[in-house]
């Protein structure tokens, strides 16, 4: 049923996930942020001490990896590596710069993309990564591209990891995203791309309400919500 589904891609820190959750909530659709998936799989090569930019490594890793996803009672995803919760350990900015590396290998992408689709094959999902709109639901009845400038994301990041009593500072956040906006672009596997049909949204300056009123409005009007 990917037509009630919504799908939104965008860079890091442009409030995808915020927004997604919120979105998810009113109309009673399941959040599945996709990132945490390859952010799992980054954890794991961390693990096993297999540098994230060999893909060769990495690939031999994927038949020992099992991922679960669950939710709890607030409707938080939850990731569940090999039967361990790691849904903290996987927001670490080590693991984001794997996850970053991981996710450009092909084999990767493959190994994850049964994984969302079999989601929404379940459910009415609200879907937020880089590729949801081309790639994983390209049937979508609402696809957003959500963005905002870079120094903007990278605060925001910053406040939403220091609020979660991780260890970082300003700019390690501002570094950090640079890194991946560039790899997340660059990659050729599934890059970071608006679909044509998606419908641009800045959120640059923008509170939280005012964003989640323009997500509220486009799925009313998009999907038999
Ligand atoms: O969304 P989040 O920042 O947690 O994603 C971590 C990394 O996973 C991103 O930098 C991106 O490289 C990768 N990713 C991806 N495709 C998705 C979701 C995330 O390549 N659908």
């Amino acid at each position: 049923m990917e037509n009630r589904s919504i799908a939104i891609d965008g860079p890091s820190g442009a409030g995808k996930s915020t927004l997604a959750r919120l979105t998810a909530k009113k109309f009673g659709l399941i959040y599945v942020d996709t990132g945490a998936l390859y952010r799992t799989v980054g954890l794991y090569a961390i693990r096993n001490k297999v540098t994230s930019k060999y893909e060769e490594g990495v690939k031999r890793l994927l038949p020992d990896i099992k991922i679960e996803m669950m939710y709890d009672n607030d409707g938080l995803q939850r990731m569940i590596l090999n039967g361990t919760d790691v849904s903290e350990e996987i927001r670490t900015p080590q693991a984001s710069i794997y996850a970053s590396d991981v996710s450009a290998m092909v084999s990767v992408r493959s190994y994850l993309l049964n994984m969302q689709k079999e989601m929404a094959e379940k459910y009415d999902v609200i879907m937020d990564g880089r590729d949801i709109g081309t790639v994983v639901l390209p049937n979508a009845g609402l696809k957003i591209f959500l963005t905002a400038q870079l120094e903007e994301r990278a605060r925001r990041r910053h406040k939403e990891l220091t609020d979660k009593k991780v260890a970082v500072t300003y700019d390690e956040v501002l570094r950090d995203i640079e890194y991946r906006d560039k790899n997340d672009s660059e990659r050729s596997a599934a890059p970071l791309r608006a679909a044509p049909d998606a419908i641009l949204v800045d959120t640059t300056g923008k509170s939280l309400d005012e964003c989640f009123h323009i997500i509220c409005a486009l799925a009313k009007e998009k999907l038999d919500l």
